[in-house]
């Protein structure tokens, strides 16, 4: 699992530094980016091991970002996982729909993110592995 890579996409600075901080203080190799744009011209250049996607982003937003990573075949490959504030009912089926493999609901939980990261990427690990 140490020197995973995971890109995060999240506007919220507070949220960005306490994931990236979790993340990075569990051996993950953590990028980010603010903007969604951004995001996905990392997610091709960098081909990380997991995304975490906030849906509501300036411009584009998290959802058009993941139709648009799980489009390409060069991207389609990649778990991404859906960062919402909203914790209604519904949002996993919206997350799904749009081709996210799961997603968190924020305030995020320091006592559980980084297993819930770790559980997600140990399937796509797998899935690598088999390919
Ligand atoms: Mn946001």
């Amino acid at each position: 699992m140490t020197g995973n890579k995971i890109l995060i996409i999240e506007d919220n600075q507070l949220n960005l530094e306490l994931a990236t901080d979790l993340l990075a203080a569990n051996g993950f190799v953590v990028s980010s980016a603010r903007t969604a744009e951004e995001g996905l011209r990392m997610a091709r250049e960098l081909l990380p091991d997991l995304v975490l996607m906030d849906f509501s982003l300036p411009g584009m937003d998290g959802l058009c970002a993941t139709k648009d990573l799980k489009a390409d075949p060069a991207t389609r490959h990649l778990t991404v996982v859906g960062l919402t504030a909203h914790a209604m009912k519904g949002d996993e089926q919206i997350a799904l729909n749009a081709g996210c493999d799961g997603y968190l609901t924020k305030p995020i939980d320091t006592r559980t993110f980084v297993a819930t990261v770790k559980n997600f990427i140990a399937p796509a690990n797998l899935r690598q592995t088999n390919k």
